[in-house]
């Protein structure tokens, strides 16, 4: 049987590793790198090319997002100061998960889902929950998972550190740079 094709929303190459792992058993993935919340531009850079690369080295189909940072920036506006985890986040989930919805309905995916809830920072229910809303209106499914359990986060800091992928020290936007 064909498994159901599957854009994944990429944030960076280490979140990724054990993610496309779990994933590509049961599903045909493409990564989409989408990062217009990534400050400044050197740094999105870098993250985007060691996805692409880590993407290549996997067999597993690459597909980078478009840098509107400007766009971006108008979505947060009011938010700058808000506090990591916040309102400023949840504008930033909601933003970059509405763009990959919108890229797997125009490109023919039955599903998108997001690297987001490896992470030990991020809140899983909040992002499976606009997620799932962004999906309704978009007419695609989201898949609802929690990658940081069943020690996926571990898994990733270990494969993250096997394949030499540079982590960084900060989610993204200027405002957790500071
Ligand atoms: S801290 Fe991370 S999730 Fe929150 S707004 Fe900045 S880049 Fe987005």
């Amino acid at each position: 049987m064909t498994p159901p094709t599957l854009l994944l929303h990429v944030c960076c190459a280490p979140c990724s590793t054990h993610v496309i792992d779990e994933l590509k058993e049961e599903y045909d993935v493409t990564c989409y790198f989408y990062g217009p919340n990534i400050h400044p531009e050197e740094e999105y850079e870098r993250r985007a090319e060691e996805s692409r690369e880590y993407c290549a080295g996997q067999g597993t189909a690459f597909i980078e997002g478009e840098y509107d940072v400007n766009s971006w920036l108008e979505a947060i506006k009011g938010h700058e100061e808000d506090e990591e985890g916040g309102e400023r986040c949840k504008i930033c989930y909601r933003f970059r998960l509405k763009r990959t919805a919108q890229t797997a309905k125009n490109m023919g995916f039955e599903l998108f889902g997001t690297t987001l809830t490896v992470s030990p920072h991020k809140n899983a229910d909040v992002i499976n929950e606009i997620g799932v809303d962004i999906g309704t209106q978009a007419g695609v499914r989201f898949l609802e998972e929690d990658f940081k359990k069943r020690d996926g986060f571990k898994k990733s800091v270990q494969m993250s550190k096997e394949h030499g992928l540079y982590r960084q020290s900060y989610c993204g936007c200027m405002f957790s740079k500071r």
